[in-house]
């Protein structure tokens, strides 16, 4: 059943447990996500970037995923728009039927990030779509970073209480040093946990760990 993000993730969060947003740019891809979640018996969001929308076509992205989530009724499934970059993108994906979108506007200045944010929010929101937003860098984080330069790059708690009051976004991805990409680390995983813990402190919302597969004995670690 095709139902909007925050359904998923607020019992999730409630609940203490994660879920996992798979990529898809075809059917196999799709359909295998699909199987997956049969066998697990587990909720799923399922995402597309702006790339897959452009190759798929929006219709036959939001077609597809329509006619799996009809064949397994049983299965709760979100449909995500990964790392939108503009209005006009995350607004495209609302209006065809996501049922959820990211706008990553993470490489702006801070209040330019959360103007957009509210911007996609007050839009999304209208329509009964859930809304992901990022705060902080994601990128390769080497292993012997100094303290000023995780500063620079990983979400600062503050800055995510006062960024998810103001645009009332209803998940969070915070940059804690999780990499995207197949060869994510080069040596040990660094991740912040103690800024994770922070900032779901602060903000109580679901958060969003981007970057995460291939590394689950990390992920578990995330919920301890
Ligand atoms: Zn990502």
């Amino acid at each position: 059943m095709l139902v909007s993000g925050s359904e998923i993730l607020l019992k999730a969060h409630k609940e203490r447990y994660g879920v996992g947003a798979f990529n898809f740019v075809n059917f196999e891809m799709l359909n295998s996500i699909f199987v997956a979640a049969d066998i697990a018996k587990s909720p799923i969001i399922v995402q597309a970037s702006e790339g897959a929308i452009k190759y798929m076509g929006i219709d036959m992205a939001v077609g597809m995923l329509k006619i799996l989530s009809n064949r397994y009724p049983h299965i709760p499934v979100a449909l995500n728009l990964d790392h939108g970059t503009s209005f006009e993108s995350c607004k495209k994906a609302v209006d065809a039927g996501f049922t959820s979108v990211m706008i990553d506007a993470s490489h702006h200045p801070f209040e330019e990030n959360l103007a957009l944010t509210k911007e996609v929010v007050e839009y999304a929101h209208s329509k009964g779509v859930s809304v992901e937003a990022e705060l902080g860098r994601l990128m390769g984080i080497e292993d012997n970073i100094s303290v000023s330069e995780k500063d620079a790059v990983l979400i600062n708690p503050d800055e995510a209480e006062e960024f998810v009051k103001a645009t009332k976004v209803d998940y969070l991805a915070p940059a804690i040093g999780t990499s995207h990409g197949a060869f994510k680390f080069k040596g040990e995983p660094k991740l912040d946990f103690e800024r994770l813990q922070k900032v779901k402190r602060r903000t109580n919302i679901p958060l969003v760990l981007h970057g995460a597969s291939a590394i689950p004995e990390y992920v578990r670690e995330a919920f301890l």
